[in-house]
């Protein structure tokens, strides 16, 4: 980027926040604190667990369509819409602001909502009751400031969603529907993903992750009379043995993992069948393609090897001499793009921008989030904090504290606009 594309981006970001109703947003965002934080607690409150996001998308449609936001709706995967339409025609790209609704958490999990001062403990707290909180927060304060007729054009207009499915085997599902199918396919310029808390970090290397569940099945048998038959549990210990040998870079980083295994029924059965599932992720995606190779190669060669054996009646085992009595499957259970974020993107120097004016020092990083899918498709977005603290994420003692939420919270709002081109 150069200095004077450094300098103007600077000067449109002071131009709009010397704007009386950028003014009035921040001051509304101030007062209403207390309201934004019942808002989160009441939310988190309404478990959310991965495909099972109804309930609180539905509270989430109701808030929408008390701010009185545009076509307010619940699209076919779950996602929540709503929308503030551009003050001009004809219509520009759209400026996607999102925040995913659902956690890690099992269905059934009773959740209770402790709340002191200016902390909230509970599962989700954080993550996304954070990004959701700053979600309605930000549509809020420009439906306030639109009340008060204040003229604040939008070149483009902004989208608010609450997506489903960006947790594990939700597999970006939300993200996927909005970006490739009618209505909203083609028309999102760029888009801002509130995720979690913290005013600082921006994720804007989509880090990409491939994963698989492997089954191995065979006749199974007496542990005894059956001896010899071919058994998965060996067969697929094999497998992960010989995947753990195999050399991933550190440069682009990938890496691999065994998270889940199981089979069998007793410990006097040879198994039936076992299965177990693997996460492979880098930054690079043509390492995840060659992992998945290696993997196919892996399961291949060992219930190859395996059939054979049985092929020549070694074993006194039931199964001798008919081929193919070993099987597998690899199906593939997840597929989260690599993708990043030009150096010299828009919506960078709108940020770089938008912290030298509140003097925040960004600092970049690669992880997997809904971003992934529109910096995939080669469209603009990172995924940001909403402001305040937060840890203990993905853990029952999940906690949020909304002190210097504020920040966080204008930060939001000024990119939004520059990225909406209201400064003109
Ligand atoms: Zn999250």
């Amino acid at each position: 980027m150069s200095d004077l594309g450094r300098a103007s981006a600077f000067s449109r970001v002071i131009h709009l926040a010397a704007q009386r109703a950028v003014h009035e947003a921040f001051q509304w965002m101030h007062l209403q604190e207390p309201r934004i934080m019942d808002w989160q607690a009441e939310l988190v409150a309404i478990a959310a667990p991965p495909f099972h996001e109804e309930q609180r998308a539905a509270w989430l449609a109701d808030r929408f369509r008390e701010l009185g936001l545009d076509q307010v709706e619940i699209d076919s995967t779950g996602n929540v819409l709503g929308s503030c339409p551009p003050s001009v025609a004809p219509e520009a790209g759209w400026i996607l602001l999102s925040a995913h609704i659902d956690t890690i958490f099992p269905p059934g999990l009773p959740i209770r909502p402790k709340r002191e001062g200016s902390r909230l403990q509970a599962p989700g707290a954080c993550d996304n009751g954070a990004g959701l909180a700053g979600l309605l927060a930000i549509a809020a304060a420009l439906k306030a400031i639109a009340e008060s007729a204040i003229v604040l054009p939008l070149q483009r207009g902004i989208l608010f969603a609450g997506n489903v499915g960006e947790e594990g085997d939700g597999d970006l599902r939300g993200m996927r529907h909005l970006y490739l199918q009618p209505p909203w396919r083609g028309r999102i310029a760029a888009n801002l993903v509130l995720d979690g808390a913290g005013h600082e970090i921006v994720v804007s290397q989509a880090l990409g992750s491939r994963r698989f569940m492997v089954t191995i099945t065979a006749p199974g048998g007496h542990s005894w009379t059956d001896a010899g038959t071919p058994n998965p549990i060996v067969l697929l210990s094999t497998v992960i043995s010989r995947l753990s040998e195999l050399k991933l870079g550190e440069s682009p980083r990938t890496t691999m993992n065994v998270g889940t295994i199981e089979g069998g029924t007793s410990v006097n059965a040879i198994p039936e069948s076992a299965s177990a599932r693997f996460d492979f992720r880098s930054t690079d995606a043509e390492q995840l393609i060659r992992l998945e190779v290696e993997l196919h190669r892996a399961v291949e060669d060992v219930v190859l090897a395996a059939n054979r054996q049985v092929l020549r009646g070694n074993g006194p085992g039931g199964a001798k001499g008919s081929a193919k009595v070993v099987g597998f499957a690899i199906r593939k259970i997840g597929d989260r793009p690599a993708a990043a974020l030009p150096e010299d993107a828009k919506i960078l120097e709108a940020l770089r921008a938008v912290d030298r004016h509140l003097g925040i020092r960004t600092e970049l990083r690669t992880a997997s989030t809904d971003a992934n899918i529109p910096l995939s498709l080669g469209i603009e977005a990172v995924s940001i904090g909403a402001g305040g603290d937060g840890g203990g994420v993905h853990t029952y003692a999940e906690w949020y504290d909304s002190r210097d939420r504020e920040t966080g919270l204008r930060r939001i709002l000024l990119l939004l606009l520059a990225l909406a081109g209201s400064a003109d």
